[in-house]
């Protein structure tokens, strides 16, 4: 079995530029998903080293000659060093994911080794070629220039199912519209982080621009509530999304959440599946079943309900279950212990609900070390069972059978959230006019796939507020008016 070479064992955290000693010996200790084998530790922040961050990031922002005064092609100009030196350590960022997190080694040289330079040059790019300010004629006789201004300093908060792509939907456009940033990674990928602060060292960003703590949820929460943080971004779970919401209501702090998910995939009575098995098994399975966006609900009308079963049961059994750093894994394991217990209760509460297991529920054979479950499908779930109503995130698919468009769009809504989902079928024209009708941030026809120039997030329980497109830069920025000529004005 391939595997990291050696452990990896951080002293230091990166603030303020360089790497500074923690304020405590507490370390994080970060396992294989694959082996269980240890694989390195960082040190553990405590709320003091969250103080010392928020500091640094605070003077680097409130800098009259600093970062967020500098004209965008100057930061364009820091940006590419950084995606530069990121592609440099694209490929070793790649294995550290895969083994700490169990992803696919192939997902993660796109996502995690590709992804975050390919945003920062987007974001860095659209802040010097669009304008970011304008002038308008007022109706009273003056004028008012509206300017854009980057928010300030950023708490950003980021799970450990995509660290990487999903650190880089908050950092390239925070980062290009001027913020600074405390970053607070996952527990359970903290080692790729690290790597990310080497990068950020040597593409010499200035000093306090990027502070990278990484901890557990309290330090997290210190972070959120931090009197110096402006704007507070997070990804994770719906519980914890609402507690940060509460406290950035409580505050007035403006927040982007990016939460839970339950999307359906509406095949309609016209699909070809086998044909874009390929593309069903990217936006069901992909990661292991661990993104928010996969459509994890599959709907199939009656008619062609058991050909629907037997498709996506034989695309299940044939996945290829294996070491997540071999290039012909389909599916790795688990990231933790704690997950795999969690997507094994919901396997016990499909059953014990009456769906009708058509593939796995149990462990892969020949894999006694690492957090391994078995792709799964339920078919004849109803979509009222706790499997088709609470997010999983695992490799568990519920096939719920409809009659019609509008009972299939019917289930598709009646959910408490709102993230992806995907229309299959043959009429691209039909799959989008049933695609309108979900209620959802994001949904694709055949595929799903998350292009950068197109926002994302999600309604209801899957979180407030967009990251990617134009949308993410202007979550980083606030308005001012500065009216001109306002004395020859007409009230
Ligand atoms: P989690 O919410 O437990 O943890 C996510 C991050 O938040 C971690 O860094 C954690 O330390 C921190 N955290 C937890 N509680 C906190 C609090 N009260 N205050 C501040 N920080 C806190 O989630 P998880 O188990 O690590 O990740 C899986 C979840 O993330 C799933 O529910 C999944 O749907 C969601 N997710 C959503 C998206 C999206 O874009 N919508 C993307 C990926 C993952």
């Amino acid at each position: 079995m391939t595997a990291l070479t050696g452990t990896t064992d951080y002293q230091q955290f990166f603030i303020d530029g360089d790497w500074t000693d923690p304020s405590s010996p507490r370390t994080v200790d970060v396992r294989a998903a694959a082996t269980e084998e240890y694989l390195g530790s960082v040190p553990e922040a405590t709320e003091r080293d969250i103080d010392a961050a928020v500091a640094a990031a605070r003077r680097a922002f409130d800098d009259p000659q600093g970062w967020s005064r500098w004209e965008p092609a100057r930061r364009r100009e820091a940006l590419e060093r950084f995606a530069v030196a990121l592609e440099k350590r694209a490929s070793e960022t790649a294995t550290r994911v895969s083994s700490q997190n169990g992803m696919p080694i192939w997902l993660a040289q796109q996502f995690e080794g590709g992804f975050p330079a390919l945003l920062l040059r987007y974001y860095s790019g659209l802040v010097s070629d669009t304008p970011q300010e304008e002038t308008r004629q007022g109706v009273l006789g003056g004028r008012a220039r509206v300017i854009r201004e980057p928010i300030g300093v950023v708490g950003a908060i980021v799970p450990w199912n995509v660290p990487q792509g999903i650190t880089f939907l908050k950092l390239a456009p925070a980062l290009a519209a001027g913020c600074t940033l405390v970053l607070k990674p996952a527990p359970e990928t903290v080692l790729d982080a690290m790597l990310m602060a080497e990068a950020a060292a040597e593409a010499q960003l200035p000093a306090g621009v990027l502070n990278i703590v990484p901890g557990g949820s309290e330090v997290g929460a210190h972070l959120v509530a931090h009197p110096q943080v402006d704007k507070v971004s997070f990804t994770g779970s719906t519980a914890a999304g609402r507690t940060i919401a509460e406290t950035c209501g409580r505050l007035l702090r403006p927040v982007t959440l990016e939460l839970g998910g339950k999307s359906a995939a509406i095949v309609l009575d016209d699909a070809d599946l086998a044909s874009t098995i390929e593309s069903f098994f990217a936006s069901t399975l992909l990661n292991n079943g661990q993104i928010c966006w996969l459509s994890t609900r599959v709907l199939a009308p009656r008619s062609r309900y058991a050909e629907v079963v037997d498709t996506v049961s034989g695309l299940v059994s044939s996945l290829r279950i294996g070491d997540p750093l071999d290039e012909n894994t389909q599916m790795g394991p688990l990231v933790s212990a704690r997950q795999r217990d969690r997507v094994e209760s919901y396997i016990a509460k499909g059953r014990a609900e009456g769906a009708r297991l058509t593939v796995g529920g149990g462990r892969p054979e020949g894999f006694d070390r690492g957090w391994y479950v078995q792709p799964t499908v339920f078919a004849d779930v109803d979509n009222n069972h706790t499997i088709a109503q609470e997010e999983i995130f695992g490799p568990v698919l519920s096939v719920i059978p409809y009659s019609g468009e509008d009972e299939a769009v019917a289930i598709a809504n009646a959910s408490d959230y709102g993230l992806g989902g995907s229309v299959w079928t043959t009429d691209p024209e039909r799959g989008e006019a049933v695609a309108r009708r979900v209620h959802t941030g994001s949904i694709g026809i055949n595929a799903y796939v998350n292009d950068p120039v197109a926002p994302f997030g999600g309604i209801k329980a899957s979180g407030i507020g967009r990251e990617l497109g134009p949308e993410a830069l202007h979550s980083y920025q606030v308005l001012k008016t500065v009216y001109l000529d306002a004395s020859s004005a007409q009230a």
